[in-house]
């Protein structure tokens, strides 16, 4: 599972392929994307192993030294609107409706602006797609186990959510289905 820290290098991972464990940082490292993202592969036979999410903007946000007015406008205006987009993405398994029955069968699928999770044809959450939404793709898992527990058996993309899904960083689509595996027994199909 993706860590969201900064102690990854020592985390324990293993690869889903062959016998190989260690610590991620031993681990083969693959291209850092926008600074952000960063994908592991096994030692001994190049298997995805893992992908490090690191956290977003931070050490930056007490650079308002040296920018002009402007930028300085223009930064508060990001910064706005990145709390805006936050107030609307999900966060507890409290803002889940309650879903009666039994197996549920989980779609991430992508009506314009908005990431919708469907359960058949019932919309049990949206919120703003984001670009590369892989990371809000495995928050969001995470949130809908807590909330449905064993009941989830997959949360499948769509087809057409899958371009803002991996975006330009070919990885998350390794990483998606791990996070499938992982947390539903979904079968890799990657
Ligand atoms: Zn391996």
């Amino acid at each position: 599972m993706t860590i969201f820290f900064e102690e990854w290098q020592e985390m324990e991972c293993g690869c889903g392929k062959c016998d190989w464990k260690g610590a991620a940082g031993t681990a083969t490292r693959g291209r850092m994307h926008r600074g952000l993202y960063l994908d592991l592969y096994c030692p001994e036979c190049t298997e995805f192993v893992d992908l490090i999410i690191f956290p977003a903007g931070e050490g930056c946000a007490h650079r308002d030294e040296g920018l002009t007015e402007e930028q300085l406008k223009a930064k508060q205006e990001a910064e706005k609107a990145e709390q805006e987009y936050q107030s609307l993405c999900l966060r507890s398994p409290d803002q889940l409706p309650d879903f009666p029955g039994g197996e549920m069968s989980l779609a991430w699928d992508q009506e314009q602006g908005e990431t919708q999770i469907k359960c058949g044809n019932t919309v049990i959450w949206s919120e703003p797609v984001a670009y590369e939404g892989f990371e809000r793709f495995e928050r969001i898992a995470l949130i809908l186990k807590g909330k449905y527990g064993a009941r989830v058996k997959d949360l499948a993309p769509t087809d057409r959510s899958l371009l803002f899904l991996y975006g330009d960083y070919y990885p998350s689509m390794f990483h998606v289905a791990k996070v499938r595996k992982e947390l539903f027994g979904a079968a890799m199909t990657s």
